[in-house]
Parts: C-alpha cells; sequence; structure tokens
C-alpha cells in the first residue's frame, strides 16, 4: 500500500503535515488559520471534508490553532493528550485522548503511535505512522533532544520528517535575549542542524528512502545550513532524497512503498 506525506508547511508560523493511505487522511498538526488550511488542502487536490482525523502533537499554537474549529466544521476526529486537551480548554466530548506509545487507528491501513518527546512546557509527541504492510513514517518536531525510545522507532521507518530548528552558531550570535537562546538550545527547546544531523546519522537504516527537515526557524537558520549540515553527517551512507519543508506550502509529495499519486487526488 504505502503511505503519502505532503507538508502544508512548517515553522514557527504555523505546521500540518497531511499522511494518506487507502483513501484515509489524517492531518498531524493544524497549526495554520482555518482558512489558509483549507486554502492549501485544496492546492494539494484534498478535499478538506476528506479529512478523517487530526492529531494534535501539543498544545503551541503553531502546532494547534485551528484544529478544534476544522474537526468541527470537517466533521473529523480531533486526538490529543490529556495535557494538551487541558492547555487548550477542550473537552472529553470534543477530542479523543490518547497516552504515552499509544497506537491511534485511524484506519485499517493507518495507525498512528505517540512517542514523548522533551518540549518546554508541553507534553509533546513523535508520530509514528504505520499501514500495517512494513511502511512506517516519522513525523517529528519541537524537541531539544532525542530519547532512546524514539531513536530506537525512527530506526525502521522509510520516510522522517524531523525538525533542524536552528544553526548553533546563528543562535549563539544572533539577537535573541540570552534567556530566550538557553531555552532553545537546553533539553527542552528544539533541535540544532548538528543535533538532527547526529539523530538521523543514528536511525539511518536500508529502509529509509526520504528525509524531509522541517520547523526551520527563520531567523535562526537557513536551508543550505541545515542541508550541510545533515549531509555532512549521512551524505556518504545515505542514497534517498533529502529536501526541506518550508513556512510556505504544500510544496511536495512523498510515497512510501508503492507509489500512487492517482491516490491523493481522489482521497
Ligand atoms: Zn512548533
Ligand atoms: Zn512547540
Amino acid at each position: 500500500m504505502g503511505i503519502g506525506i505532503t507538508h502544508l508547511g512548517s515553522g514557527s508560523r504555523g505546521n500540518s503535515a497531511l499522511l494518506t493511505s487507502d483513501h484515509c487522511n489524517v492531518l498531524v498538526d493544524c497549526g495554520f488559520s482555518l482558512k489558509q488550511t483549507e486554502k492549501r488542502l485544496e492546492i494539494a487536490g484534498i478535499d478538506p471534508i476528506s479529512i478523517d482525523s487530526i492529531v494534535v502533537t501539543h498544545h503551541h499554537k503553531d502546532h494547534s490553532e485551528s484544529a478544534l474549529r476544522a474537526s468541527k466544521k470537517w466533521e473529523s476526529s480531533l486526538h490529543c493528550n490529556a495535557i494538551t486537551a487541558s492547555r487548550m480548554g477542550w473537552d472529553m466530548g470534543e477530542c479523543s485522548v490518547f497516552g504515552n506509545l499509544e497506537r491511534i487507528e485511524i484506519g485499517p491501513k493507518l495507525s498512528l503511535l505517540t512517542v514523548p518527546v522533551p518540549h518546554d512546557d508541553s507534553d509533546n509527541v513523535a508520530i509514528i505512522a504505520s499501514d500495517g504492510s512494513g511502511n512506517r513514517v516519522g513525523i517529528v518536531t519541537d524537541l531539544g533532544e532525542a530519547t532512546n525510545d524514539l531513536i530506537g522507532h525512527l530506526s525502521s521507518c522509510n520516510h522522517i520528517s524531523i525538525e533542524a530548528n536552528y544553526d548553533h552558531s546563528r543562535l549563539m550570535g544572533g539577537p535573541y535575549p540570552d534567556s530566550l537562546k538557553r531555552r532553545i538550545s537546553g533539553r527542552g527547546g528544539h533541535l540544532s542542524n548538528y543535533q538532527t544531523a547526529e539523530i538521523l546519522s543514528r536511525v539511518l537504516n536500508p529502509k529509509l528512502d526520504s528525509i524531509v527537515l522541517c520547523h526551520l526557524s527563520e531567523k535562526n537558520n537557513a536551508p543550505h545550513l541545515a542541508e550541510s549540515e545533515v549531509l555532512m553527517a549521512i551524505g556518504e551512507r545515505f542514497e534517498g532524497s533529502l529536501s526541506i519543508s518550508k513556512q510556505i506550502g504544500p510544496e511536495f509529495s512523498y510515497w512510501t512503498g508503492e507509489s500512487d499519486p492517482n491516490i491523493l487526488a481522489s482521497a
């Protein structure tokens, strides 16, 4: 079967990624306005009404902005963990609550595993999607460091979308106050290009055929810096595609397993 991945856009002003498998559509995060999300879905050839589920990784606005309104308008199920629901003020009738390392069944050919990651004052999760036929996709943003659990799960993925938030020298030499620099680079902050490169070199496996770097800081990073740091670490061992998801999107789609672009248009 396979899983399709389309980033609707990624960065500190909004994040949302569409996963598709066997005519089942799920948004991982819904951090743009409802109007923007619908516009981006339509550009990607997806009728918003066909979104079956929305999964919110954590309560920060760039991941949660229009999730509740979208789920009501499109009659999609809304999934988040208990802390996210409480921070967003969503009640139990509005969302279904998942626990850590829980498998959410979105459809017969698509399930999502929630893997906790350290990030600020939130209870954030990385998502590992699986189609039950050996295709696995990791979506990982907003974390200060990778846990061993996460490394284990990423090591069997065919596709990984992972944040490369900042270039260490740019962050440290830039205009942010010291306290903010410490927060971003701390255990509960974001991944630097160097950390992302190091994680990718640990999880590299023969099945991995595409990587998307996402959530790049517009002030403290640049696409060429993120890409070169990652290539320096894995370039000689990785033969798949490496790309960057920017704030403006959607930009591109990937398929793990059997590629069938027509499914995206007709889903
Ligand atoms: Zn974020
Ligand atoms: Zn965040």
